[in-house]
């Protein structure tokens, strides 16, 4: 049976009440296509990639790098396993159809600097707003959160986690040059932000990656709803 078969039959298995369980086997297909594609469809359902915002990667290969990808400027609650595109480390376009994003060096740059196997990228209401919001102090800071632990490598809510935010840039050349840098300064860093724009994590894995994304995000509405709490002379 075909992949797109597949996939099918496993959709009209599941019924709309069902539809969470049915599709937490895509996340765990091992078929990368379809992985990555039930990701990208799942946050933008979210409401983290709306338009044809955000963009998400998976390594195909490492040598030669290639990275699975959707296509630039597609909505992404519309990407289908046969809709993703193959890129190099130059950005271009080695099999699909489609443009490659020009955020793509920036995926490039992390898997080459983390080892990461996948990278998601959001721009959600809640980190475009808080990207912009501590862009001066050049950080966001979480602590003290039982949730924290669901970020790879943390034991304990008794810890801090800094997830970096860099100007937002088009010039994506330096850009992804200022992200290797970061990235060789601070290997353990879960996430970076770029200011007015969205966070960028990764993981060893999809799974692990998307599980970021969800933790990421859940503390940014968090902290956002912590701002609110606190008179607007003490927020800090
Ligand atoms: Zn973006």
């Amino acid at each position: 049976m075909s992949q797109k078969k597949a996939a099918r039959t496993k959709a009209t298995k599941s019924t709309p009440r069902s539809a969470p369980a049915a599709s937490s086997k895509g996340l765990h297909s091992s078929d990368l296509r379809e992985a990555l594609s039930w990701t990208i469809t799942d946050i933008h359902a979210q409401g983290w990639a709306r338009g044809t915002g955000g963009n998400f990667s998976a390594v195909r290969r490492r040598q030669p790098l290639t990275l699975l990808m959707a296509p630039s400027s597609v909505d992404k609650g519309l990407i289908e396993p046969d809709t993703l595109i193959e890129v190099n480390e130059a950005a271009q376009v080695v099999a699909g159809n489609g443009r490659a994003s020009a955020e793509t060096l920036l995926h490039v740059a992390i898997v080459q600097a983390t080892g990461a196997n996948a990278v998601l990228h959001t721009h959600s209401v809640f980190g475009t707003l808080l990207s912009a919001y501590y862009a001066p102090r050049g950080e966001i800071v979480f602590s003290g959160y039982e949730m924290l632990k669901g970020l790879e490598n943390i034991q304990s809510h008794e810890t801090r986690v800094s997830l970096p935010v860099l100007p937002n840039s088009q010039n994506m050349a330096q850009l992804s040059q200022q992200v290797r840098d970061m990235l060789q300064r601070h290997p353990d860093l879960h996430g970076l932000m770029l200011a007015g724009h969205g966070l960028y994590t990764w993981g060893e894995s999809l799974f692990q990656a998307r599980r970021h994304v969800e933790i990421l995000e859940f503390f940014f509405e968090l902290t956002y709803q912590r701002l609110m709490l606190i008179p607007p002379h003490r927020r800090g």
